[in-house]
């Protein structure tokens, strides 16, 4: 009897991501970890607010039934009822309510559930690279084919001209991520903007419905710019999110997806991300982290290691002469590669015990990603091996 062929393939694919992250623990425990200068992961390396544990503490007074017991299927109605009224104090009154969100197991959760609500097989899903890789793998799970359409070289910003050029009548969906993993980009306001009247146009024309999907784990890092609230700019619009960065909690797998009242398609929609998380068989997102998202859903994100790791790495990184887009969120650092070839780049750097991510993951040739939500040793630490890299090229 023959496997699912596909499942297969994704399991034998790995991530690139996860593969440096293992070789980098392998190596770790060869040469001590201070030697290894590991930047392939986006493990938060804040903890957690305190509020958190003193919410779990609180949690663990209650009934054992009550505490382990199934919550429904969207969510218990007081964390949901606690985001909405979080999100309208931030966004506007009125910008969600209990019965617009469903609790997931993190923004994974939340992006596969979305993608199951809205495509049929044969339907397109544009992304721009760079992108997260895992946005393929849930798309074309889903039934649909992954469009790669390049962001502007200089800036990084969309390229909405390259969107235009893409949209066809069998575009469902397009994805974006900002502030953006793995480029550290915000999109501005006027660059959305500029994207919603494209689809807009485009729906007119083809007489379609597009999906703006605005993937926003990252949404509380920035240093300083202004993250857009997506609904507010475009209607046909889903927000997926997770408390895995803002809130240091990646392993816990808590997040939600929002289904925007302003959204012309709401109703149906609500009950296709219902259907999908169903289908998926992700309903009921962990029961204990659902209670912790009603004491911490307003707990502010704490940037400030980041921020300083972030200053100590591009200055060190641009005092070599390293080429890279100042990131205004998130915790990445997109730098040029020496060479052409990002792959060779990143063997060579590996070589010297620097461990970055090669663009080519991405859907984009000829940089590295630098994840520098590390400790500010290993940022300091690694700049001679840095400036090594850079001196073999010369
Ligand atoms: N989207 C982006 C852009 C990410 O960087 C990540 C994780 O790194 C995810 C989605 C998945 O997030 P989660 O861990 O909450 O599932």
């Amino acid at each position: 009897m023959s496997i699912n062929e596909k499942s297969r393939a994704y399991g034998a694919q790995k991530s690139s991501i996860r593969e440096i992250a293992a070789y980098a623990g392998a190596r770790k425990a060869q040469i001590g970890a201070e030697n290894v200068f590991d930047f392939s992961l986006g493990n938060p390396s804040i903890p957690a607010p305190d509020s958190v544990r003193a919410s779990i503490e609180r949690c663990l007074a209650l009934p054992a039934t009550q505490l382990h017991g199934y919550t429904p299927a969207s969510g218990l109605p007081a964390a949901r009822e606690a985001v909405a009224a979080s999100l309208s104090r931030r966004f506007g009154e009125g910008a969600a309510s209990a019965d617009d969100l469903y609790l997931t197991c993190g923004a994974a959760a939340s992006l596969s559930i979305t993608f199951h609500a809205v495509v049929n097989p044969g339907d397109e899903v544009i992304v721009i690279a760079p992108y997260f890789p895992e946005y393929r793998v849930w798309i074309e799970t889903a039934g649909a084919t992954c469009v790669e359409v390049l962001a502007d070289p200089q800036t990084f910003q969309i390229d909405v001209a390259a969107v235009e050029a893409a949209l066809t009548a069998r575009t469902k969906a397009v994805v974006i991520n900002s502030p953006n993993n793995p480029v550290g980009s915000v999109y501005s306001r006027g660059n959305l903007e500029a994207l919603a009247a494209v689809l807009a146009k485009a729906e007119a024309r083809l007489g379609t419905a597009i999906y703006l999907v605005a993937d926003e784990p990252y949404r509380e890092i920035t240093y300083g710019a202004e993250v857009p609230w997506v609904p507010s700019v475009y209607d046909r619009s889903i927000v997926c999110y997770s408390y895995s960065k803002s809130l240091s909690l990646p392993g816990e797998r808590i997040g939600w997806v929002l289904v925007p009242p302003t959204n012309p398609d709401h109703d149906e929609l609500v009950l296709a991300v219902a259907g999908a998380g169903r289908k998926l068989g992700f309903v009921c997102a962990p029961a204990l982290f659902q209670r912790v998202l009603i004491d911490c859903v307003d707990e502010p994100s704490d940037v400030e290691a980041y921020a300083r790791n972030r200053q100590a790495l591009t200055e060190g990184l641009a005092r070599l002469g390293y080429e890279f887009i100042a990131p205004e969120g998130a915790f990445y650092l997109w730098v040029k590669a020496l060479e052409p070839d990002a792959s060779a780049f990143f063997e060579r750097a590996k070589a010297l015990e620097l461990l970055p991510v090669p663009s080519d993951s991405f859907g984009c040739p000829g940089w590295v990603r630098v994840g520098y939500c590390v400790s500010y040793e290993t940022i300091v630490n690694s700049l001679p091996a840095w400036e090594e890299l850079a001196k073999s090229y010369r």
